[in-house]
């Protein structure tokens, strides 16, 4: 098999044969932003690399993040002014490799009376923020008067505004970022599969961990995972697998929810992304995105279901509550709620600290095994996360084996779907597209919604949707409602190891979060597609309909109770 068809769902059982036929060189648990950039890093520097992700990829914290690659001002208020340097230094190597997927956008910080900043501390700070972060000179900081701010941003309260600054934040799309990442390793010869569960650690007679007993759940075939070196990036579970190897000792996780709500942008018709106090004096965001425009997050501790934390009523009330103080005439109610999403911060336990002055730095434990666990940390820094992480591998190599240490490479490496070098070429690449697809009835919109997911993968989802349209015609077949849906459904099983309904439409496409109010007209369709490329009868149709249905109404299912 080569590479490209370890990316396919259809050939699951090939890729769990190829995780239990050999020892790796390293084993990664956890297929969210931090697995996916070690597993990248590790192959590009000659290792040999399994990975196991126990739900779908991104399923964890990295589809539920605000999805900011983040210069770091917030840890400036922190004085963390190293880990504002390394993230804003990253960003620009992230945007770099994926630039179809970071997308800078000018942030404007409407200041405020009785605001955490005056004019001239978020001058300052912003100032300081440029020179730290290395922001480039077109999108260093603009002080605003009082009038162009609220020119700027209409819906702003004319009596608290006494300024605004814009500075320069880059949006992603925390899912795609991951899988993105996910095929290109995979591209370099990493065995990655979803939904398979690490259920316990394997160790040498010396003690040393030396792999994992495997779960494929969707199968339910268990098997050995034999690697030199385990790294445990499991996210808000990391602590959950220091147990399997009883090494939960000292230093803790310490899981606090942040949540979003997402309104139709005709509800909250922002010009701007926004970043604004709230009475707590914590900040939040509020980002126009596609047709919608989504705010967050909150930051509460956190004891209860991991896998899928609630959002309760009292969340979406503070963060309504709180863009109705800076937005009052957008009178927002729960009603003009169409989605929402909950995530875990995977941060690191400091005794006496409330959620929101919790360090948000990474770390890495080693274990008297040997288990290699790494915690804490953003999104924005996973390469950086990645490059530690496989450094200790190496090194330990380099002293055990004499293998020679190779630096990382990933800093040059374009993310799948990234290979651009300027935004214009994304968009005379988008025109291109546009034209090739008219024909089988792309619109232009459609078009450059993929792009702006797939990138230069595009290509490949309108060849097949030729080929669809080709078939149907030789076979005297009426043409499906689109044949683009039908080709991306297509690109997300064999291509993006896609499973089910909520792996296409929650993180392959974003839509039950971005486009939830489409879902409904489509599904029968989407449902459709996947039982005919994945086999499904009339008994498992029904059940992954089911299944999706319970996604589908949990996002507006807001609880009572904290967990
Ligand atoms: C509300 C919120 C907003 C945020 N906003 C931003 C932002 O805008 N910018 C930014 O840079 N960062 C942000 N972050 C932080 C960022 O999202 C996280 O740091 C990052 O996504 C963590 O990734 P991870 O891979 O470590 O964890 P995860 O994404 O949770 O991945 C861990 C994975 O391990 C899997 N796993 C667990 N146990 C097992 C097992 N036994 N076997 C196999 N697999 C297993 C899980 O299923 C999971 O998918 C935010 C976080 C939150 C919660």
């Amino acid at each position: 098999m080569n590479n490209q068809e370890n990316l396919s769902s259809l050939n699951r059982a090939a890729i769990s044969k190829q995780l239990s036929d050999k020892e790796y060189d390293i084993l990664v648990i956890g297929g969210g932003i931090t697995g996916a950039g070690i597993a990248l890093d590790a192959a590009t520097r000659g290792l040999t690399v399994a990975l196991i992700e126990k739900q779908d990829f991104a399923a964890g914290t990295s589809s539920r993040s605000t999805k900011l690659i983040h210069g770091g001002l917030r840890y400036l208020k922190q004085f963390e002014i190293a880990l504002v340097r390394e993230v804003g230094l990253e960003r620009d190597i992230v945007f770099h490799n994926a630039p179809h997927l970071v997308i800078p956008e000018k942030m404007l910080l409407p200041i405020v009376k009785k605001g955490s900043l005056s004019p001239f501390t978020a001058s300052i700070g912003l100032y300081v923020y440029d020179w730290l972060a290395g922001v480039v000179r077109a999108e260093r900081r603009k002080m605003l008067s009082v009038d162009e701010t609220l020119k700027t941003e209409p819906l702003l309260d004319k009596q608290k505004v006494i300024g605004g600054a814009m500075y320069t934040e880059y949006r992603s799309d925390d899912a795609r970022l991951v899988i993105e990442t996910i095929k290109k390793a995979v591209e370099h010869g990493a065995v990655c599969l979803n939904y398979v569960e690490a259920k316990k650690l394997l160790y040498s007679s010396e003690g040393k961990t030396t792999g994992a007993e495997a779960t494929d759940l969707n199968s339910g075939q268990t098997f050995q995972l034999k690697a030199k070196k385990v790294i445990n990036a499991a996210g808000p579970w990391v602590d959950e697998i220091r147990e399997l190897d009883k090494s939960r000792k000292g230093k803790r996780l310490h899981l606090t929810k942040g949540i979003h709500i997402v309104v139709d942008h005709a509800r909250l018709p922002i010009h701007h992304s926004m970043y604004f106090d709230v009475e707590d004096g914590r900040m939040i965001f509020a980002i126009p995105r596609g047709e919608t425009t989504y705010i967050g997050t909150t930051d509460t501790n956190y004891q209860g279901n991991k896998e899928n934390p609630s959002v309760t009523k009292a969340d979406v009330e503070y963060v309504i509550a709180a863009a109705n103080a800076v937005f009052p005439t957008a009178k927002l109610t729960a009603a003009d709620v169409q989605s929402t999403w909950s995530g875990l911060r995977p941060l690191i336990h400091e005794d006496g600290k409330d959620p929101s002055e919790l360090s948000r730095k990474d770390e890495i434990f080693i274990s008297p095994s040997g288990l290699i666990s790494i915690a804490g940390g953003k999104l924005t820094g996973y390469r950086q996360m990645a490059r530690k992480s496989v450094d200790v591998v190496l090194k330990q190599l380099k002293e055990e084996e004499s293998k020679s240490f190779v630096p990382c490479k990933t800093e040059k490496i374009t993310l799948s779907g990234g290979g651009f070098t300027n935004r214009k070429e994304i968009f005379r690449y988008i025109e291109s597209c546009t034209g090739e697809a008219k024909q089988i009835g792309g619109t232009p919109k459609e078009v450059a919604d993929l792009v702006w997911k797939y990138g230069t993968n595009t290509t490949e989802i309108i060849e097949k949707a030729y080929e669809l349209h080709e078939a149907n015609r030789a076979a005297g077949t009426a043409q499906p409602e689109n044949l683009l849906w039908q080709a991306e459904v297509w690109y997300a099983i064999n291509k993006e190891l896609a499973l089910n309904l909520g792996d296409f439409l929650i993180r392959r496409t974003g839509m039950l979060y971005f486009e939830r109010p489409k879902i409904a007209p489509r599904l029968n369709f989407y449902t459709q597609q996947f039982a005919i490329m994945l086999n499904w009868d009339a008994v498992e149709q029904k059940h992954q309909a089911d299944y999706f249905d319970v996604e589908y109404k949990a996002v507006l299912n807001f609880t009572e109770e904290a967990e």
